[in-house]
Formats: C-alpha cells, sequence, structure tokens
C-alpha cells in the first residue's frame, strides 16, 4: 500500500520583476509532476505570450464574469489590470494529490492564505532595491510610468515579508531555484502534514 500523496499548495510571491517567473520555469523543468496555476487577466499579451499558457487573456467583461461566477481562488487589480487564479484547477489537482505552484501578487497571495492557510507562501526577494530597478527597466516591457509604479510598490511589499513561510534571495538563477527545490522538498516530508497518511497506511499494514 502506497502512502497517500498530498498535495501543498505553493504561493510564490514578490516585487514585479523579481524573477518569480523564471525560476518558476527553471523549477518547472525539472518537476514534471508539479503543476504551476496558468492565471486569467485582462493585460494585452506581451510578445510571445500563448492564450492558455502564459496566461488566460480575457476581456474586462469575461473577467467579471467569472468573479460573479465564483471561478477564482483569488483575484487583483495589479496595476491596472486584473489577474485571478481560476479556482477549478487547482482544487482538483490538489485533489488528486499533486503540488500546485502560484505565482501570483502579494494582494492575491495573502487571499490565498485566508482560504488555505495549510499553503506555503514563499516571498523572492531581490539582492537590492537597485538591482530590482535594473531588472524592470531592462526589461523593458512597461512603459515609464508603470515603471515607477512597480518600484514604487516593491519596497513596501518587501515589508511585509513577515507574513511568508520562506524567502528566497534571488541572485543567482540555479542557486534560487535550488532554494525552491529544497523547500518543496522539505514540505513534502512535513510530519505535521503526513501524520495521518503515515499513521493510516502504517496501522493498515500486515508484516
Ligand atoms: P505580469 O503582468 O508582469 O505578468 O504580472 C504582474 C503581476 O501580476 C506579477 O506580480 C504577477 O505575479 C501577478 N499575477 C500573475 N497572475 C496572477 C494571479 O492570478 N493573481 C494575482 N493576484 N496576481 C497575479
Amino acid at each position: 500500500m502506497e502512502l497517500k500523496k498530498q498535495g501543498n499548495l505553493i504561493v510564490i510571491c514578490g516585487p514585479s520583476a523579481v524573477g518569480k517567473g523564471t525560476i518558476c520555469k527553471e523549477f518547472l523543468k525539472t518537476n514534471k509532476d508539479i503543476k504551476l496555476s496558468v492565471s486569467a487577466t485582462t493585460r494585452k499579451p506581451r510578445e510571445g505570450e500563448i492564450n492558455g499558457v502564459n496566461y488566460y487573456f480575457l476581456d474586462k467583461e469575461d473577467f467579471l464574469n467569472k468573479i460573479e461566477n465564483d471561478e477564482f481562488l483569488e483575484y487583483a487589480t495589479v496595476y491596472d489590470n486584473c489577474y485571478g487564479t481560476p479556482k477549478g484547477p487547482v482544487l482538483e489537482n490538489l485533489k488528486q494529490g499533486y503540488d500546485v505552484l502560484l505565482e501570483i501578487d502579494i494582494q492575491g497571495a495573502m487571499q490565498v492564505k485566508e482560504k488555505y492557510p495549510k499553503g506555503v507562501f514563499v516571498f523572492i526577494l531581490p539582492p537590492t532595491l537597485k538591482e530590482l530597478e535594473n531588472r524592470i527597466r531592462n526589461r523593458g516591457t512597461e512603459s515609464k510610468e508603470d515603471m515607477e509604479k512597480r518600484l514604487g510598490c516593491a519596497q513596501d511589499e518587501i515589508l511585509q515579508v513577515e507574513k511568508y513561510d520562506y524567502f528566497i534571495v534571488n541572485d543567482d538563477l540555479v542557486e534560487a531555484t535550488k532554494k525552491l527545490n529544497a523547500i518543496i522538498l522539505a514540505e513534502q516530508n512535513s510530519v505535521k502534514k503526513y501524520k495521518k497518511n503515515i499513521i493510516d497506511k502504517f496501522s493498515k499494514e500486515e508484516f
């Protein structure tokens, strides 16, 4: 009899351009069993982004309908656009014992924490604020006004780090990815989470 799998909801959060997406992508290359949640957004696709892969790109009306129908686990307005995590696939994957990764903003992370306190909340930090500023500028996907808005929020967000379980400084992608691996591995072997499943299995097993 196998040990029943327990899906973890892993929430990756941190300021814009800190590299959350890059770390998640790198991590998922070697962790094929972990499901990345695809968010919905009203933001326009950037070059190369594919509907249903990077995001579900919706118009405002569709997004509002989904809120109305309670289809989001969380949703938030981030820099004038709406973003939300479709609830169905997340809950289904967790039920099946898969770990699910959410890469979302701080407002969304706090909503998830309210609804699902068992989640694992990971905050990605930049090495310095100056470096974060460089990354936002180099990405070059935002207007000057948007860029300034994002930088202004970053420091406030970092100062709320106490609400998270773990932090990762994204100085070096390989190191940061290793740390995410270590965090998730630890959570997959947490007695607190698994005690019921362990007791269920070993109390029924025969010699
Ligand atoms: P971007 O437009 O650069 O892809 O994302 C902007 C911000 O929205 C990022 O901080 C990203 O993590 C966040 N975001 C992406 N998807 C979601 C989501 O489903 N919910 C929330 N609350 N934030 C999201």
